[in-house]
Parts: C-alpha cells; sequence; structure tokens
C-alpha cells in the first residue's frame, strides 16, 4: 500500500473512491498503478475503473471533464489533482489499427479483457484490499512476463499502439516478452504506422529512458520494426551500449540529442527534417541543431584556447554541447580534452563568466569608430578581462585599440 499512499494523487483517489462508494457504485483502483503498486514503484498515475455511468460520474463531482463520453473515460478535477475514471467497458470493432469504433459499457472482468497486457489488467479493491486478478496478471509480474490479455494476434492488429508499449515495459521493467506475444510483434510490426507519429515519439522516448533500453531498441531491431520508424539510419549496438545504459542519462532532450546525433550527421537541414517529422519540439531540434553545429568545433578543441572554451561554455547550451559531445566520442576523447576543460571551468564564478566590463558607446566614445570594429574590439577586450581577471572597467578600457 506505501506506494499508493505516497503517491500526489492519493488523497485525489480517497476522496473519488468515498464518492462513487457512498453512493453504492464500484471504485477500483485499475490497470498501471496496481502493476506498479506489486513491484513497488511510483505509479506515474493512478487510474479509477468504476460501474458508474459517466453521466452518473459527472452528477457526482463538481468538476468533471468528458475525454471521450462515448468510450466512458471522464476525468474528476479533485483535490488539486486530475483523475481519470473510467467506466468498465468492453471494446467494440477495431476500424483503423488504433482505436475501438464503439464500446460497450460492462464488468469489471471485461474490462480486464479489453486492456492491453496481463500485468496492466489488475485492479485494486481498496475496501477489501485485495487484488482482482481475471488474466494471471500477478503471475506474470512475479515472473516477469509480458504477455497480451487473450490471442496477441488479435490485440496487435487491433491495436499497434500495443506494439510500441510492449517493448516500452520490456525497457522500464526488463520483464521479458512471452512467445505468442513477440510473433504477434512480428506479425504486426510492418503496420507500426497507423500510430501517430505523436504517440511513436511518446513512447520512444519513454523507452530510451528505461533502465532496459539498450535491449528494448535490440528488440526493436529484432522485431522487424527498426526500418519502419528509423528509415536508413544504421543500427548499432555498441553506441547504445555507451549512450543508453542504466547509468546514461535520464534528461529528455539530452537523450533525444544522442538518439539523433548518433545516427545522423548529414546536414543541420537534414536533422531538422528528421525532427520535425518526429513531431519533436520546436526547442528539441534546435538544441539538436546546436549540438550538432559545435561537435566540429569541439573537435578542434586542440586549436582552440581555454577562454575561448570558457566563452563557448558560457553560452546558452554551450554545456549541454559539451556533455553531448562527451557521450558521443567517450572513450575517444583525448587527454587534452579534459585537461583544457578544466582550464576553461577556472574562468568561471559561480557557475557563471564574469560579465563584459565595458559596451560599445564606451568603445566610442574611446576613439573606436561605429561598425563591425565595435564586435570584434569588444571580443578582444572580453578575452583580455578574462584572461587577466580584469575587474575595474578603467583598466580594461586601457587596453582599448583606436582607429587610426
Ligand atoms: P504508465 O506507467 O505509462 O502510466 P500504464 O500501464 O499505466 O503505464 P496508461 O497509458 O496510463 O499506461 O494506461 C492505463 C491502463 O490502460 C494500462 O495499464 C492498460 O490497462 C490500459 N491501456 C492503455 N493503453 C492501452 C492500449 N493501447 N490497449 C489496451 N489497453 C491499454
Ligand atoms: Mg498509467
Amino acid at each position: 500500500m506505501s506506494a499508493f499512499e505516497k503517491h500526489p494523487q492519493w488523497k485525489a483517489i480517497e476522496s473519488i473512491h468515498k464518492t462513487l462508494t457512498q453512493n453504492g457504485y464500484r471504485a477500483l483502483v485499475a490497470g498501471g498503478a496496481v502493476r506498479d503498486l506489486l513491484l513497488q514503484r511510483m505509479p506515474n498515475d493512478i487510474d479509477i475503473a468504476t460501474d458508474a455511468l459517466p453521466e452518473q460520474v459527472e452528477g457526482l463531482f463538481d468538476k468533471t471533464v468528458m475525454v471521450g463520453k462515448a468510450f466512458g473515460v471522464s476525468r474528476v478535477l479533485i483535490e488539486g489533482q486530475d483523475i481519470e475514471v473510467a467506466t468498465f467497458r468492453k471494446d467494440g470493432l477495431y476500424k483503423d489499427g488504433r482505436k475501438p469504433e464503439s464500446v460497450e459499457f460492462t464488468s469489471a472482468k471485461e474490462d480486464a479483457k479489453r486492456r492491453d497486457f496481463t500485468i496492466n489488467a489488475l485492479f485494486y479493491d481498496l475496501d477489501k484490499k485485495e487484488i482482482m486478478d481475471f488474466v494471471g496478471g500477478q503471475k506474470d509480474i512475479m515472473t516477469k512476463v509480458i504477455r497480451t490479455v487473450g490471442s496477441a494476434d488479435q490485440r496487435f492488429a487491433e491495436d499497434k499502439l500495443r506494439i510500441l508499449r510492449a517493448i516500452r515495459f520490456h525497457a522500464q521493467l526488463g520483464f521479458t516478452i512471452e512467445q505468442q506475444t513477440t510473433e504477434g510483434i512480428r506479425k504486426h510490426a510492418i503496420l507500426i504506422h497507423q500510430v501517430s507519429h505523436e504517440r511513436i515519439r511518446d513512447e520512444w522516448i519513454k523507452i530510451l529512458k528505461g533502465d532496459f533500453a539498450v535491449s528494448a531498441i535490440g528488440r526493436t531491431n529484432d522485431f522487424g520494426l527498426w526500418s519502419q520508424l528509423f528509415g536508413s539510419w544504421k543500427y548499432s549496438s555498441d553506441d547504445y551500449k555507451k549512450l543508453f545504459g542504466i547509468d546514461s542519462s535520464k534528461d529528455e532532450e539530452v537523450l533525444w540529442i544522442l538518439w539523433f546525433l548518433s545516427h545522423c550527421q548529414e546536414s543541420k537541414e537534414k536533422l531538422a527534417e528528421i525532427g520535425m517529422q518526429w513531431k519533436l519540439p520546436k526547442s528539441t531540434i534546435q538544441k539538436i541543431v546546436y549540438c550538432f553545429q559545435s561537435l566540429s568545433q569541439l573537435r578542434n578543441i586542440h586549436n582552440v584556447e581555454a577562454v575561448d572554451l570558457a566563452i563557448f561554455m558560457s553560452k546558452p547550451n554551450g554545456r549541454l554541447a559539451l556533455e553531448i559531445y562527451q557521450q558521443l566520442y567517450q572513450g575517444r576523447i583525448k587527454e587534452l580534452f579534459f585537461e583544457k576543460v578544466q582550464k576553461a571551468n577556472t574562468f568561471f564564478e559561480n557557475g557563471e563568466l564574469p560579465t563584459i566590463l565595458v559596451n560599445g558607446e564606451d568603445l566610442i566614445a574611446y576613439g573606436v569608430s561605429p561598425g563591425p570594429r565595435i564586435a570584434k574590439e569588444l571580443k578582444r577586450l572580453y578575452r583580455i578581462q578574462l584572461i587577466e581577471k580584469i575587474t575595474v572597467k578603467e583598466e580594461l578600457l586601457g587596453k582599448i585599440i583606436k582607429d587610426q
């Protein structure tokens, strides 16, 4: 129980549970949260499944948002939280390889059967404090197995997103993907593009973040998904061990940048094009491009003065680019690089470089003619300020080279 009680949504869940049960309805914690409870992991979100119909849920709580009334999914806004409360349902026919055309409201048992994997199809009865398992999910959690509820062939035919979810749970939990489930994935991999780019993106980043990411990337390749997802990018398992191992960064932007730059360093245009296809946020694409452009500078580091490296590092994303460079070329970077970074760090005070003591107007007043010379001279003076550790403006002004 402890994993639930510490969850930020816990109070809201208790409150929803109380309201529903006092009004004669059932309210069970459902799906992923029960799986995480058994695994003593902190759930991402806690969902409630109920036999109350969507309009009954709507009537019982002050603030509700109907996500899909026809599909029985409401969101209850309570205790500062946003909780999914879904009516037990059975899916109708699937139309486009993603979603059912309609649903039918039914029992908890039927609701378990429409869920993707047995490990995700458990309920927890908060009154009796017991798990309700209609599909053998507890055993699969104990033996660490990802298995579809019912026929794998049918479940993947219905919804291709489940293919990526299986790989994602493998990446997060390290569970084995069971044989029939594996075969189902292989069979339907070719139709993965029935899933929207946004959903693919969201699952892929969870895969890269997972403790078992390297194995999951390998599975993606084994399952015949690689070219579907990544076109002509080369699969390179040695790189993945270095970049996406258990101790690697869990920062989403860092992971995207590493993922892109370890596969494509063709041109910034190509990177931006693929980033857009992947529906990455604009700011992430910009960072990918910036890091890409910085790589050649950093490769040339032996020709760069430590002060110039410090200025590079002080720019927005400068340190990010440095981290990416170090990650991408780990094991191949010369000692000189680290020495230079260390030296560059000595120019920083409390994590920042001192700001320049003079400005363009000072330079003009001292006889530098307006125009491109100003920027050049400012740059030169700033280097001097940093190297000589000058803190007095007048001293720096004395270093100005006036126009002839
Ligand atoms: P997470 O840790 O990401 O929250 P989760 O298993 O809770 O993982 P959700 O996307 O929150 O996943 O979905 C909640 C539950 O809804 C799942 O546990 C599963 O029972 C069911 N579910 C989600 N997506 C599907 C799907 N595509 N097909 C069938 N059932 C699904
Ligand atoms: Mg969830």
